[in-house]
């Protein structure tokens, strides 16, 4: 470990704990420190017993690809099955707001009630 690293280390942990003086939190303080320590011992405990054990596991988890296809939207088919379940229970409704066909698709709708201008996370309705 080089030189600077450790005085980094050393600057952090007495920033922790001038910053545990001054709020009096040292219950807090204790109890993350505790925490961490029992995780990481325990992590140190799986990995030797790992490697003990062969390399060859260990590396599957490594090739995992982080990245998804799907980001942002989600994906359509979901969204387009829970507006057909929904247009069938609210023909009446929507006949009546929307007649021009066009808007309907730009605003929220609400899976739960039917309505528009919110979704079904924002809904107040209850039956
Ligand atoms: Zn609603």
């Amino acid at each position: 470990m080089p030189a600077w690293y450790w005085k980094f280390l050393v600057t952090l942990a007495k920033k922790a704990l001038s910053l545990m003086i001054r709020l009096n939190c040292d219950d807090e303080f204790f109890d993350i420190m505790k925490e961490f320590i029992s995780s990481k011992t325990h992590e140190l405990k799986l990995l030797e017993e790992n490697k003990d054990a062969s390399n060859v596991e260990s590396q599957p988890a490594i090739t995992n690809p982080f990245v998804t296809k799907h980001r942002g939207r989600p994906p359509k088919r979901y969204k387009s099955s829970l507006e057909h379940v929904t247009n069938t229970q609210n023909n009446k409704h929507s006949s009546i707001t929307n007649n021009n066909g066009t808007q309907e698709k730009n605003r929220n709708k609400c899976a739960n009630c039917g309505n528009y201008g919110h979704n079904v996370r924002t809904c107040t309705y209850e039956d």
